[in-house]
């Protein structure tokens, strides 16, 4: 049996695409005393916390924050803006997308699932152009809501939101557009308003480096007008009590309290590295991890250039090798862990995470103990992928740390 307390020495290697390690700055801000959260020092808190993932998401629009897992905030997306009947178009990127429509269906929606067949739709984006034929052929506006995912945190796939909206568009159509980007946020780049999105959904234990255990709806004028007239059932989602008891930094129920002083911590930590050197780092980490893919000569998840993932890269096993034991080879021998592929995928892939709190050396360690666990369980690799990354990133003109004066 595994005891709770097993702690080797050096620290473990938290190399799956969420929950992604919790820098020590975070798990300090959480250690705050829990306070009243009526009074008066929360409202402070409250307010900074909800002004600031305002600009994680780009918005000007409210965002609510869930004490819940982003599953939660999946369904508050659905339950707030959406009736029993209703017909939604839901696209098939991955495990993620499958996992959203499950949730549809549960609730009494009808969600029609498009996307290429078999395997080759979950190494590919959102095709915008089936999305735009199918809303062209709904002249009678049956389908009240367009649901995609941005980041596929199975596959590694990030899909283009602006090519979906432009879509939507095009075609005339009245939906709504509600996007997952729980992988995403301050990740990859992501733009709430710009976009159009009518809900974005997010979660805390992925690009905020935060623990599990809070999640968002980012929402827009017209996501908030079909809520006031949406019939299915909800309580605890129900945006309009939470929207009106933020606006002086409370909640209408005991909010997550520790986690939103880590909310704090991570929002100054983002905002002062700069959304777009954070989303730059990401994107440097990725091309990195998957020139080490291509050196050892194994393939990467995602097939095509233009939508690979700045959070994560999937990695095919050759035939025949069980992706499975290759992440239990690493984890036993180097104290890493490592994605597990879900759904379609599973045995036949795994998933490095190199998001959140990730730098240069981070990924080549994580990089290193691949590389060595892909030698013990007897794959022949090409050439040093941990080599082809170092000359990567060892060439890549990035600014000197600038210690402040
Ligand atoms: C992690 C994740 C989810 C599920 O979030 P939970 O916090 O596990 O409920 C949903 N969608 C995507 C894209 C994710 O990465």
């Amino acid at each position: 049996m595994i005891k709770l307390d097993f702690h080797p020495a050096g620290r473990h290697f938290l190399q799956i695409p969420g929950p992604s390690p919790v820098p020590d700055r975070i798990l300090r801000a959480m250690s705050y005393p829990t306070i009243d959260h009526r009074g008066p020092e929360f409202a402070a808190l409250g307010l900074k916390v909800l002004s600031g993932i305002q600009k994680i998401f780009k918005t000007t629009q409210p965002v609510i924050i869930y004490p819940a897992s982003g599953t939660g905030a999946w369904e508050a997306a659905l339950a707030n803006t959406l009736s029993p009947g209703d017909t939604v178009l839901m696209y098939e990127t991955g495990h993620f997308a499958t996992l959203w429509k499950k949730m549809a269906e549960a609730l009494g929606l009808k969600p029609e699932f498009i996307g290429l067949p078999g395997i080759e739709g979950w190494r590919r984006g959102v095709q915008a152009d089936a999305i735009e034929a199918r809303l062209r052929a709904d002249t009678a506006h049956v389908i009240k809501a367009v649901c995609v995912v941005h980041n596929e945190t199975s596959t590694g796939v990030t899909s283009n939101i602006a090519a979906v909206r432009k879509a939507i568009d095009a075609a005339g159509h009245p939906a709504l557009l509600l996007v997952d980007t729980i992988s995403g946020l301050a990740s990859a780049d992501y733009r709430h308003d710009e976009w159009g999105v009518d809900v974005t959904v997010s979660g805390s234990q992925k690009g905020l480096m935060l623990p599990p255990g809070i999640s968002f709806n980012a929402v827009s004028k017209k996501a908030i007008a079909a809520s006031k007239t949406a019939k299915l059932p909800r309580a605890f989602w129900a945006w309009d009590e939470i929207i009106e008891m933020n606006k002086t930094g409370y909640w209408p129920y005991t909010p997550n309290t520790n986690l939103l002083y880590g909310l704090s911590e991570a929002l100054d930590m983002i905002l002062d590295e700069g959304l777009e050197n954070t989303f730059a780092r990401h994107q440097r980490l990725a091309a990195a991890c998957r020139i080490a893919v291509k050196a050892w000569g194994l393939e990467v998840q995602c097939a095509d250039p233009d939508v690979f993932s700045p959070v994560l890269t999937g990695v095919m096993t050759p035939e025949g090798i069980d992706a499975d034991a290759v992440r239990k080879t690493i984890y036993e021998r180097f104290n890493m862990s490592l994605g597990t592929g879900l759904g379609k995928m599973k045995g036949r892939m795994f998933r490095i995470g190199h998001l959140g709190e990730a730098n240069d050396l981070t990924l080549m360690a994580t990089l290193a103990g691949v590389e060595m666990g892909l030698k013990l369980s007897g794959i022949t690799i090409k050439a040093s992928g941990v080599t082809a990354a170092m000359d990567y990133l060892s060439n890549q003109k990035i600014p000197a740390l600038k210690i402040a004066a």
